[in-house]
């Protein structure tokens, strides 16, 4: 199946399915990345040993030379001092401006090499092969960006891929709480957009949870979906796309405050799509929004409380530090019934308080 992204003069496929990685090469020559140049694939030290070997395989063998760098897994590689060593190795194995960068793994090396791709020589070709549930969302859109030890994702670029090449057999290996993780940014996509696809997940949550392929497809589809309509109406966050970070502000907050790796990002984000449909029913959503958003996120096992002992000042500071925070205001998204969202610049700093008291 694909699915096409279109920005203005430009589009580029996403396609969803099994058995890809081996046929690479056909996908990459389709989508119009040159074999004269080399490639780097950037992957982590726990997808590497599954998948890597099997992508080199398949690219040299359709004709493509490659390098590879593998990171260690994990949030911290999405660091200025791994960037450096992924320039370093791309300069090295000299790659030039008709070389493609290919992520091969999840949002973390997506993001990274992504971040590589969009600022190396001002910007080289990019390949996404997403390898987790939560890159439905990470490889569509271009954000690209690696994390200041303060905040989250705060250096960056916005540099789109040529390719989405999302093979769905590489899930088996994911660990469940990485399943549910990811399954937090996919209902997040119904609870902004579509009450519908929303009410599904929550339906099919078990067979999701179970990875059955039928549904991960369909899901990961409408997922990837809804995230490329919604890029497509707005590339640069100008105003729509802020609605694609419901739950992010308090969710990076709480990802900083634990300290990066301690929440994975969808958990956090989970927490925060709780607190924003109880903000969103006290300014006057639909009720039960809270009530109905909280079954959605437990049926897919995801948190939705804090620990007492998490500080809400530390947590409001790391949200003043947040990229949402604009001319002076804080911009929140809040639900005003499920798959309807507002971006709210009016929310009291004081309803947001009393909203994390009342998750702990
Ligand atoms: P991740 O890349 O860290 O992957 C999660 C874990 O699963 C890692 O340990 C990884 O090594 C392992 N893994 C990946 N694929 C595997 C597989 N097939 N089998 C076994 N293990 C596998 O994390 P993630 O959840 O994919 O992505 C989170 C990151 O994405 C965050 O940094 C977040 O900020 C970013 N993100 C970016 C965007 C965007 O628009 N750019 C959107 C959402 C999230
Ligand atoms: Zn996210």
């Amino acid at each position: 199946k694909t699915l096409t992204v279109e920005l203005g003069e430009r589009s580029y496929p996403i396609v969803i399915g099994g058995g890809l990685l081996d046929r690479a090469a056909d996908y990459l020559r389709q989508a119009g990345v040159p074999d004269k140049s080399p490639l780097m694939i950037v992957s982590d030290d726990n997808v590497a040993p599954l998948y890597l070997e099997r992508l080199e395989s398949a690219l040299s063998g359709g004709g493509y030379r490659v390098v590879s760098a593998v990171v260690p897994a994990g949030e911290q590689s999405k660091s200025l001092t791994v960037y450096n060593d992924l320039v370093t190795r791309a300069i090295e194995a000299g790659l030039d401006r008709s070389s493609a960068i290919l992520a091969l793994g999840g949002g973390v090396v997506g993001d990274l090499a992504g971040f590589v791709a969009g600022t190396y020589m001002r910007g080289i070709r990019f390949v996404q092969v997403p390898t987790t549930i939560l890159a439905h969302d990470s490889s569509v859109g271009g954000k690209v960006a690696v994390n200041h030890p303060l905040a989250k994702n705060m250096i960056g670029v916005f540099h789109q891929p040529e390719l989405v090449l999302y093979d769905v057999d590489t899930l088996n290996t994911l660990p469940p709480r990485e399943v549910r993780a990811g399954l937090a940014e996919m209902v997040k996509h119904g609870l902004i957009w579509d009450r519908e696809f929303a009410e599904w997940c929550w339906n099919n949550a078990p067979r999701l949870l179970d990875l059955e392929p039928e549904a991960l497809i369909y899901g990961l589809e409408r997922g990837c979906a809804i995230k490329a309509q919604i890029v497509s109406r707005d590339e640069r966050e100008n105003d729509l796309r802020a609605i694609l970070n419901l739950g992010h502000t308090l969710g990076h907050a709480i990802e900083a405050v634990a300290g990066y790796g301690r929440y994975l990002h969808g958990e956090a984000i989970a927490v925060g799509m709780a607190a924003a449909a109880l903000l969103g029913e006290e300014r006057g959503g639909e009720t039960g929004l809270y009530a109905e958003t909280m079954l959605m996120l437990r049926a897919l096992e995801l948190p939705v409380t804090l620990p007492e002992d998490m500080d809400t000042e530390a947590l409001m500071a790391a949200m003043q530090r947040d990229k949402k925070f604009r001319e002076g205001r804080m911009v929140y998204i809040v639900p005003s019934e499920i798959g309807r969202v507002e971006i709210a610049s009016d929310v009291d700093a004081d309803a947001v308080r009393d909203v994390i008291e009342r998750l702990k």
